[in-house]
């Protein structure tokens, strides 16, 4: 039989980790992406002598596809463990730090935490199990199970580093699958954490360590590698315009190719485009699934990278990521010195902090003026590391649409996907605004994905 002629939109790393699996299942795949360039979001960059992750700065082994895809594509030399600062975090609270982990006997003893938190703590577990996850927002839930400080200072610090997102928007369901499970499981967050500590990796078929990793040359070693696996499959500068159904049963893409209009016939197609991208594309088959993918929100982060030299750093340096939570109502989220993380970011005296600003609830920083924003980011880096002279380096990048959001809407955009697929055979759906935003969640949808494409049309 022949093997079907298979599309795959987007190079980011869900476009890319599907058509390599596909490919590893006897699909001919192409693989089409607007820019000149694979890895999306992934983009590391050398700027003078700093090496410069814009965009993730690392990912977590959630699954034991990392180490087996690092493998396939021969790059176990240049694979990269971060040391055990990367478990810690801080808080900044009024000024101070406080140490958080997710060990949840830490998490419980939070030295902020007044009586009224420690007796909500007491009488969590004889509160009713939740009825409706999906809809119920991330601070309804944590306000009812365990006060208000438990979702200022634990949660929304959280929440801001991941999602860079609205607490009051995002579903408890959605947006902490774990915490949710335990919940439902044990009838209780408490008794549920004592039983099953959270940061166990997911015990299925598809276990991973939970360490933080990187590559000796950045994140972006991984997409380049799944690029070159790909080779001549991957079309750059080919920007998707429409998908529309044809008359023999499959698909025509029509595809912007440096300002020439193409069309060109798949018998599938695997969407693993931004879903505001895809809404525009399939208009045409189904609007009403294109104005449910136009309402997934996604929310702008700007990211800074300042460098100093160590001694011009006051503060006795930790070197865990500090987390700003939103009751200081300041535009940054978070900040990491990714090179204690990873060596070979800079030189050996210097140390380069990623800065996060914007977010849910900062989304104005878009709009703001370059030199403002470095401002911002070196004041606070100012602040808690009491840093004496100027910064040796700084480097913005701003993004529009960086991170989609998993609010309380989020199982309609499933419900309106799966009537969508069933409706139009052969048209897959996947992508960072399904299945879990991180690295290794994209990569865990992207297998997922490419398995259902193999079972609905064996090769
Ligand atoms: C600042 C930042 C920091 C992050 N940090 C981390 C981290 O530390 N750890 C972690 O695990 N995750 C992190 N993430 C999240 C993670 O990097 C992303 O969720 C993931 O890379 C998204 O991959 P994707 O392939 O789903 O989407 P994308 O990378 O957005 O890929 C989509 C691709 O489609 C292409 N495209 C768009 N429109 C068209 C079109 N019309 N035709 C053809 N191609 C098109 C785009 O150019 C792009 O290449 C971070 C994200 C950001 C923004």
């Amino acid at each position: 039989m022949q093997s079907k002629k298979t599309a795959i939109l987007g190079a980011g790393i869900s476009g890319l980790a599907t058509a390599f699996y596909l490919k590893k299942l006897g699909f001919e795949v192409s693989v089409f992406e607007k820019f000149d360039r694979p890895g999306g979001q992934i983009l590391s960059v050398k700027e003078s002598d700093y090496l410069l992750d814009k965009g993730a700065f690392s990912g977590i082994e959630t699954t034991g596809l990392i180490p087996q895809l690092v493998e396939e594509l021969k790059l176990t030399e240049s694979f990269i463990y971060a040391g055990e600062k990367a478990n810690r975090k801080q808080v900044r609270i009024n000024g101070r730090l406080f140490e958080i982990s997710m060990n949840p006997e830490n998490l419980f003893k939070f030295p902020l935490f007044t009586f009224r938190s420690k007796f909500r703590f007491f009488i969590e577990p004889f509160i009713p199990r939740t009825r409706k996850g999906a809809r119920l927002a991330v601070a309804e839930f944590i306000k009812k199970r365990l006060g208000d400080e438990f979702l200022s200072y634990i949660i929304e610090p959280f929440s801001s580093e991941v999602y860079a997102g609205d607490t009051s928007k995002l579903s408890i369901e959605a947006a902490y699958p774990k915490l949710f499970s335990l919940e439902q499981q044990y009838g209780s967050v408490i008794k549920g954490f004592k039983k099953a500590p959270l940061q166990q990796p997911v015990s299925d078929k598809f276990e991973g360590s939970g360490r933080l990793f990187s590559f000796t040359d950045g994140m972006e070693t991984l997409t380049s590698a799944l690029g070159k696996n790909l080779g001549y499959r991957v079309n750059f500068l080919n920007e998707i315009q429409k998908i529309e159904k044809n008359v023999k049963g499959g698909y025509s893409l029509l595809i912007n190719r440096k300002g020439e209009i193409k069309r060109e016939d798949f018998d599938l197609i695997v969407s693993a485009l931004p879903a505001y991208t895809l809404a525009d594309a399939i208009q045409g088959l189904s609007d009403g699934t294109s104005q449910t993918l136009r309402r997934v929100e996604y929310v702008p982060l700007v990211q800074a990278h300042v460098a100093y030299l160590k001694s011009d750093l006051g503060e006795t340096l930790k070197g865990y990521t500090v987390l700003i939570p939103a009751v200081e109502k300041k535009e940054v989220l978070n900040i990491t010195p990714v090179s204690e993380f990873f060596t070979g970011r800079c030189p050996e005296e210097r140390i380069l902090f990623s800065v996060i600003m914007g977010g849910a609830k900062h989304p104005d920083v878009i709009g703001m003026e370059p030199d403002n924003l470095k401002k911002i980011a070196i004041n606070t880096i100012k602040e808690i590391y009491k840093a004496k002279d100027k910064p040796v380096f700084v480097s913005l990048k701003s993004l529009k649409k960086a991170v989609p959001q998993y609010n309380t809407d989020y199982y309609d955009v499933l419900q309106k996907i799966a009537a969508f697929e069933a409706e139009n055979p052969g048209l897959f759906i996947t992508g960072n605004f399904l299945g879990g935003v991180s690295i290794g969640d994209s990569i865990l949808s992207s297998f997922k994905t490419a398995e259902r494409v193999a079972r609905q049309f064996p090769q």
